[in-house]
């Protein structure tokens, strides 16, 4: 069997589809495929017991055609320069499709946060903090939370930024605590962005979400309030899954129940009173209608694609499906709500936040869901639109209008010099 594609080799696959379609020129492509700045650091933490470890650390600006970089920090053990390169990618693609002024970026440190203490943590954030310091700012690049960061530590990363500029910067981040200039519903918003995405699909196949079964792979901020509202939507979600493992009750899970579980520190949902468990590619498989991937990348590829059952999937996760097993999921008739219209409710909130840092004016948590639901709504009826005019699928149509649009910002300003 060949190798799984890489989220990278994923990323710029996609790219040239939806670059084929759009019929754009080598130049074009090569443009559009290259990330315009990438920094590597050293990041060196002094472990509780005294002894130093220098960890790596990436950000990666993908593109600043359309405005300052925006995208997320990830610690994990696995995260490497070529991931933090997809990721920012696709950031940069999900920004134009929701029509907000941004260019893509991401970050991270290959480190595993579970590992640490909570003053490891704190060390290891200032310090890669202080490493990128000279290329973020609100007017320049703006982190935000992903896989293994959370809004304790967008609150480090302000207080580290402020404190090296002499005055407090709450645009600097996104996905801040409230007390610090955060915003209010943004906890919550890729996960209630993922419940509109899939009620939107469901509207338009006539499938009625009231009853609708579900399955989560990933109960993190993500994964977690995305069962969580979908329960309370009336759907019945019978499967969520973790790195340990997964649960499953065809009754339907007790999702509030299962969130003050991993809250109050439960380091996995399996073994959660009156479920049975399952592993994480059972979960893949199950007979539901909804699935939503919320973990991460390459979990859904040409080795199982065609052992999934559901008939939508909605990438909560970035890269969740490799192009092979997008192309054997069409096959099938199931499908995919992408990654970059899917997740976009997280940086659609982040963007509310940062414009409410900026004017130093807050608005209330029905303003922004109301705004989100709008935002993601019109970005949804876009993509089918054309994936219907050109006989695409969601995932090419909704990358022919990022990158068109990217495109298009280019063209306008002009290659300098
Ligand atoms: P998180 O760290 O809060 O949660 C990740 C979850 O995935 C955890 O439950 C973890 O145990 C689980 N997990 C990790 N590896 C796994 C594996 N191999 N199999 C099964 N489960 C596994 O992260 P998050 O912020 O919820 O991000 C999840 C995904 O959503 C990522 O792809 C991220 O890029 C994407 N995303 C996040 C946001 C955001 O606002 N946080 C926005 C858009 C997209």
């Amino acid at each position: 069997m060949a190798a799984r594609m890489s989220a990278w080799e994923s990323a710029q696959h996609q790219l040239a589809e939806a670059v084929r379609q759009l019929g754009l020129d080598d130049g074009f492509h090569d443009l559009l495929r290259t990330p315009r700045r990438e920094v590597a650091v050293a990041v060196p933490l002094r472990h509780d017991d005294g002894h130093v470890e220098v960890l790596k650390g990436y950000r990666v600006q993908h593109n600043l055609t359309r405005g300052p970089a925006k995208g997320g920090v990830r610690f994990h053990p696995a995260t490497d320069l070529d991931e933090v390169r997809a990721l920012a990618m696709w950031m940069t693609w999900k920004c134009a499709l929701i029509g907000v002024p941004y260019g893509g970026a991401k970050g991270g440190v290959a480190v595993d946060p579970k590992a640490l203490s909570r003053n490891e943590l704190e060390r290891v954030t200032r310090r890669y903090c202080s490493e990128i310091l000279p290329i973020i700012g609100p007017e320049k690049d703006i982190p935000a939370p992903d896989v293994g960061t959370d809004e304790q530590t967008m609150a480090w990363m302000m207080d580290t930024y402020s404190i090296h500029s002499g005055y407090t910067v709450t645009g600097v981040v996104t996905g801040k605590p409230v007390s610090v200039g955060g915003s209010e519903g943004r906890g919550g918003a890729t996960s209630r962005g993922v419940m509109f995405a899939a009620f939107s699909a469901l509207r338009e196949a006539g499938v009625d979400p009231r009853g609708a079964t579900v399955a989560v792979q990933g109960f993190g901020k993500v994964g977690g309030l995305a069962a969580q509202f979908l329960h309370d939507a009336g759907c019945t979600v019978v499967a969520v899954s973790d790195v340990g493992g997964g649960v499953y009750d065809g009754g339907g899970l007790d999702t509030a129940g299962l969130l003050r579980h991993v809250r109050a520190g439960a380091p996995t949902v399996v073994g959660y009173p009156g479920t049975d468990t399952i592993t994480n590619t059972e979960l893949l498989e199950l007979d539901v209608d909804i699935l939503v991937p919320a973990a991460m990348e390459g979990v859904i590829h040409d080795g199982n694609a065609s052992k999934v059952r559901a008939r939508f999937i909605v990438e909560g996760a970035n890269g969740p499906t490799t192009p092979d097993a997008d192309e054997i999921l069409a096959e099938n008739g199931t499908v995919v709500i992408p990654d970059v219209l899917a997740n976009s409710g997280g940086v659609a909130v982040s963007y509310f936040e940062w414009v409410q840092d900026l004017q130093a004016y807050f608005w209330t948590e029905d303003e922004v869901n109301d705004r989100l639901k709008a935002l993601m709504e019109r970005a949804y009826g876009q993509v089918s639109a054309l994936s219907a005019e050109r006989k695409v699928s969601l995932r090419t149509a909704a990358q022919m209008i990022g990158v068109g649009r990217v495109a298009e910002a280019h063209r306008t300003r002009g290659l300098y010099p």
